[in-house]
């Protein structure tokens, strides 16, 4: 048996890149079931596995190691099943832009309330920098102050102009880490300009082996010459849906739960409860009123089953 790196999958194929440095096309051997998950594939890119080579050049996987994390969307709207995009990720970068397009403070948390739920630390690169009016470059200051302060580490580029590439090359070294993004905001051209002599594609592959006719979006894993890989999954909104009781929610907003320990009830949702720590520092704006405003439309999209349909 070797051990190795789930760095592709198209359909049924995975490329597993070996502890030795070789990349061998495998199938899985038997039946994998997943603990809690029902994908419509029991194993992603990220994964490290154990495969067992034969005869002609390629390989059965026969073992998969226990994932750190992973990120799951649904296979499809009518489907209960999942479709694990990528598993152990060291960090995600969030790509947004503040105009052109506008990526909303709104879409920002939900983003990384959904990776803290998933365990997935999250920089935010706000990208285009080369168009920003001096009021658009306020307000972007202002966002890097809130969210850096909250723990989010984040980084300005211009990936049309090569601005602030070194700086996110010499981050990504020696990690695992998920590119993600609203269309739109330039994630094919920021990763052209990391990997300059690759040919990215991430145009949506139809998945032959699925029933039905819907369209499956694989990930793409890149290997970085001096270490560490980039994944890029086409459309990733979020990591997955919401499946938490209304007082859980705040958890996954590291500003208001670190706050949320000195109000007057431990099953508090900060919205009317008598003692409520969070709503006084909103009031006095210890916590940014766009955060807060996010995590009450969360908590109503989740009243209206709206926010499930989201993701
Ligand atoms: P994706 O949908 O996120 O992959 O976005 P693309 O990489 O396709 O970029 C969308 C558009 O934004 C394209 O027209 C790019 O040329 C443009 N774009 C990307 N990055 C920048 C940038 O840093 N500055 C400017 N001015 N345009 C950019
Ligand atoms: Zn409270």
């Amino acid at each position: 048996m070797e051990k190795g790196l789930v760095i592709k999958n198209t359909g049924s194929w995975y490329v597993v890149k070996t502890d030795a440095g070789r990349e061998v096309e495998c199938k899985i051997k038997g039946n994998f079931r997943l603990k809690g998950i029902r994908s419509t594939n029991p194993i992603a890119v990220g994964d490290r596995v154990s495969i067992i080579p034969n005869a002609e050049g390629t390989a059965f996987i026969a073992d998969i190691a226990d994932r750190k994390n992973y990120i799951v969307r649904k296979a499809s709207n009518l489907s209960k099943q999942s479709h694990i995009l990528a598993a152990n990720l060291d960090r995600c970068f969030l790509i947004v832009t503040i105009n052109y397009p506008e990526t909303s403070t709104t879409f920002i948390d939900r983003f990384l309330a959904s990776a803290e739920a998933y365990n997935v630390p999250v920089s935010i690169i706000f990208n285009k920098t080369d168009l920003y009016t001096e009021e658009e470059r306020h307000y972007l200051h202002g966002l890097i102050t809130l969210y850096e302060h909250i723990g989010y580490p984040c980084h300005t580029v211009s990936a049309m102009q090569g601005e602030g590439i070194e700086n996110i090359r010499s981050s990504l070294r020696g990690n695992i880490t998920l590119f993600a993004g609203h269309s739109g905001v330039g994630k094919s051209t920021l990763i052209k300009a990391i990997l300059p002599d690759r040919d990215i594609r991430t145009a949506a592959i139809s998945d032959v082996h699925n029933k039905g006719m819907h369209t499956t979006t694989f990930s793409e894993m890149y290997e970085l010459s001096d270490g560490g890989y980039l994944i890029d999954t086409p459309g990733v909104k979020g990591f997955g849906t919401f499946d938490m009781k209304d007082e859980e929610v705040g958890h996954y907003f590291k500003d208001i739960f670190a706050i949320s320990a000195d109000c007057r009830f431990n099953n508090c949702t900060h919205r009317h409860e008598p003692g409520c720590a969070v709503l006084q520092a909103v009031e006095e704006h210890r916590i940014a009123h766009s955060r807060y405003t996010s995590y009450l439309n969360i908590l109503e999209d989740k009243e209206d089953g709206k926010y499930r349909a989201a993701y």
